[in-house]
């Protein structure tokens, strides 16, 4: 289309409608304990540098407020609370707690953001090496579980049932934050953008006459794929686990048993959106085939790869 509209422009000697190069440009910040990489075509590097400005604050204002790794966040906040006390939280706090606790119910718990307390002793496992007390990780259970917390996406409000409930969005913020970064490109002029975040990969419109961004997919250095306006979201063992007395633990658990997965089990997931591809991929490695069954009825707008 491009090249017939500057064939026109030649034939007619009109200057003027000569469509600006584009050039790729990238930009990379560390966020979230990963790396966050933002790729784009812009036909002016001032306008692009300063929406990617924009975009990595935008993700860095996200993590602040979504993280459990920070004494004075919201998430500390909440787990102070008395039970039953309401917690004023942010739009994107109860917007995606909200997203969080319908996977929950739907999965019927194998996604769960309010394991944080059991998810805590398995990555303190990670430090140290060693199992965590069976005990400890009972007591965890009895403070947390997505039953538990309530939000009101309207009052912006979270509600824990229990004290000491730990929130842990960490297997939804990162597809959240690259949807979000992706919307702050687009509204500062820049289109063409994909954002790869750890094993988030969210598009936008294509680079210049190609139908999307080539992006790997499963582990071949091979296995690619293109994509456009839509995410792709890989979880599994790969990077993160603790290996103890030749297990390999994944940071992945089965809230309903308390238990690190040890299936080695990856999962790759295609969807219109970050947060739902990031949410959809982790709950994939921790379903039984029957549960697989149905998140894949419940969400037909996606296409969810295990393996
Ligand atoms: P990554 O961080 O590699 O992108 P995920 O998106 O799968 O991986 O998120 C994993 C994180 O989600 C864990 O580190 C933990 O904080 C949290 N988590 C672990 N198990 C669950 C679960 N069953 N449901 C929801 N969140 C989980
Ligand atoms: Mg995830």
């Amino acid at each position: 289309m491009l090249a017939i509209a500057r064939t026109i422009c030649v034939v007619l000697g009109i200057t003027a409608c000569a469509s600006p190069v584009e050039h790729r440009i990238e930009y990379r910040q560390r966020h979230m304990g990963t790396e966050a990489r933002i790729v784009v075509y812009a036909s002016d590097s001032s306008v692009a540098a300063a929406a990617a400005t924009a975009a990595f604050a935008r993700i860095a204002e996200i993590d602040r407020d979504l993280s459990d790794y920070r004494v004075d966040g919201t998430v500390a906040r909440i787990a102070a609370a008395p039970a039953g006390h309401a917690v004023a939280v942010s739009r994107d706090l109860a917007v995606v707690l909200s997203h969080a606790l319908t996977l929950a119910a739907q999965t019927d718990g194998a996604f769960d953001p309010a394991a944080g307390a059991v998810v805590r002793l398995w990555r303190e496992a990670r430090r140290s090496g060693a199992l965590p007390d069976p005990v400890r990780v009972r007591v965890a259970r009895a403070h947390g579980g997505w039953r538990n917390v309530a939000v009101d996406t309207v009052a912006r409000t979270v509600r824990p049932a229990v004290a000491g409930l730990w929130l842990d969005l960490g297997a939804i913020a990162k597809g959240w934050a690259a949807d979000e970064a992706l919307a702050v490109l687009r509204t500062n002029g820049v289109d063409r953008a994909l954002l790869e975040f750890g094993g988030e990969i969210v598009a936008g419109e294509p680079p210049p006459g190609a139908d999307g961004w080539r992006v790997a997919v499963g582990s071949a250095a091979q296995d690619t794929t293109l994509l456009a306006r839509g995410a792709l979201s890989t979880s599994g063992p790969a990077e993160q686990f603790v290996e103890i007395d030749g297990v390999r633990y994944s940071h992945v658990l089965d809230p309903r048993t308390g238990m690190s997965l040890t299936s080695g089990r990856s999962a790759t997931v295609h969807a219109p959106s970050g947060w739902l591809a990031d949410a959809l991929a982790t709950a994939a490695t921790v379903l039984d085939s029957a549960g697989l069954d149905r998140l894949a009825r419940a969400y037909p707008v996606a296409a969810i790869t295990v393996w």
